[in-house]
């Protein structure tokens, strides 16, 4: 079967900015909002109809810690995200919609009691996140175009010229000086022949999920089996219930992939948020493949929630509020960039002279198949480079978020939405300096870089 098809099409419209933003999840919110403090003309573009990818569409949440993993919970506490993100949080709690993550603790209803690498999560209530996150970009000036899908990249001289994207007018052009791609897939960089590597580079990619958000559960009775049960908890793969779901299991009753319930309270007494279901061998930046793990991932809410009903204390009245709209994807495409941080990196804490984030969320890798997690807490903190932020072959581009340049292991770290908006954030403020300086993102003063981050509350641990 022919399956080019040439044709002239003549554009409805072309938009233009000094800065595109391509995708509104954590990474993009903190590039756009990043880039236009510092006085770049930002255009911030989404496929969904609200900012916050992940933490909204897809209903996921708690933020995992953005503090120092200091498990002895005797006050050496650190955050290290801060900046942009923690303004977040802050401004999310003062409307009611979050609880700020120094005030969390570990092996708490607000991690689904775990502790390594779960103390100072930020639960938060995901529609007003969305609203915050429009409050933000609109002060900061950003413009906002939701309903916006970029399918493709007309490159020149190792530049993207144009990018196309459809929306309701139909395919239309924009124009760009810098592109900062936050799509979470690479999309932008794939389209403009950078290269990618997809999850581990032989095929596999972590499984994906579909949250869920429950209520009426009788809250004392339901936290009280697990108050009950905490010296069976804090283990990583197997922990909330693990022993009703291993019976059930058994028997037949249990036929997810999957052996605990995953239930992280919200800042909203009794109102939870569950990840549970699990669709595994999904490529995601495959549309029939997405489309039927949602199918399943739907299915097996109603499974979730019959087997919450039935087994387990406190859940005979629960009720359902809201299945996300968009799926629970870990991992697809890694940029192959400048640099590719390694989990040895993290291991061994290495120093980079322009790195421009530090974290410390342990390496969580959901297994691709059989279930389970392989879980692993770094030390302190590990730092990622300004290079990991930067693709090949593109000289106007920049990446940020968890498809940046690392391997499949490290990515299991820094996927989580903490540092995907300080990533953003550094890749927003390095697009606004390399404006300024009339230079590409690679010939960027990263020591500029990096003061201008400390100067407006970003933490670079050396
Ligand atoms: C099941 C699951 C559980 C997780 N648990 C946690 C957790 O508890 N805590 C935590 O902190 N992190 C967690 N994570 C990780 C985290 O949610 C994501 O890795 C993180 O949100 C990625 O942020 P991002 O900004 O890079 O991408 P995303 O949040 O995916 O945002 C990408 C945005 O780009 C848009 N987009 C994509 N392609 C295009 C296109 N072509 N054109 C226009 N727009 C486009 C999307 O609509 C989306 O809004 C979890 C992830 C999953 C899947």
């Amino acid at each position: 079967m022919e399956n080019t098809v040439e044709y002239t099409l003549r554009m409805k419209k072309e938009l233009n900015a000094q800065v595109l933003v391509v995708g509104a999840g954590l990474a993009g919110f903190g590039a756009a909002v990043a880039a236009a403090r510092n006085g770049a003309r930002v255009l911030l573009i989404d496929r969904a109809a609200m900012a916050g990818g992940m933490a909204t569409t897809g209903l996921v949440g708690p933020f995992m810690t953005c503090f120092n993993n200091n498990d002895d919970g005797k006050g050496r506490d650190r955050q290290l995200i801060m900046g942009i993100f923690d303004e977040l949080c802050r401004r999310t709690e003062e409307k009611g919609g979050a609880i700020h993550p120094e005030k969390v603790e570990g092996m708490t209803s607000y991690c689904s009691y775990l502790w390594d690498s779960h103390r100072h999560v930020t639960p938060f209530q995901s529609e007003i996140l969305a609203l915050v996150m429009d409050e933000m970009l609109e002060e900061a000036g950003v413009t906002v175009l939701f309903g916006v899908t970029l399918c493709d990249c007309i490159t020149e001289g190792g530049r993207v010229s144009r990018v196309i994207v459809a929306m309701k007018e139909g395919l239309c052009a924009i124009r760009a000086g810098l592109i900062i791609d936050c799509s979470g897939d690479a999309d932008a960089a794939w389209f403009a022949g950078a290269p990618t590597v997809l999850g581990n580079g032989r095929g596999t990619m972590q499984p994906t999920s579909l949250f869920f958000e429950v209520d009426h559960i009788d809250r004392d009775r339901f936290l009280g089996e697990l108050e009950a049960n905490r010296h069976r908890l804090n283990r990583h793969g197997a922990n909330c219930f693990h022993w009703i779901i291993e019976e059930k299991k058994k028997t037949g009753e249990w036929t997810i992939d999957r052996d605990e319930l995953g239930n992280y309270e919200q800042n909203l007494p009794g109102r939870w948020k569950i990840n549970t279901t699990r669709m595994a061998g999904v490529d995601a930046t495959d549309t029939a493949q997405s489309s039927e793990a949602l199918r399943e991932g739907r299915r097996q809410v109603q499974q979730v929630l019959d087997f919450m009903r039935e087994n387990l204390p406190g859940c005979e009245e629960i009720r359902l509020v809201q299945v996300a709209s968009a799926l629970g994807v870990r991992e697809t495409r890694h940029i192959a960039g400048h640099y590719t941080l390694t989990v040895e990196d993290i291991m061994e804490q290495r120093r980079f002279a322009d790195s421009v984030v530090s974290f410390a969320y342990a390496l969580d890798v959901h297994n691709a198949s059989g279930g389970g997690v392989t879980f692993t807490c770094v030390k302190d903190y590990y730092n990622i480079p300004y290079r990991c932020l930067l693709p090949r072959g593109v000289d106007n581009m920049l990446v940020a978020g968890r498809c940046i340049s690392g391997d499949s292991e490290a990515a299991a770290s820094y996927r989580v939405m903490p540092a995907c908006c300080a990533l953003g954030q550094a890749a927003g403020t390095a697009a606004a300096i390399a404006l300024k300086a009339g230079v590409n993102p690679a010939r960027v003063d990263t020591d500029l870089l990096r003061k201008t981050l400390r100067d407006q509350g970003a933490v670079i641990c050396d």
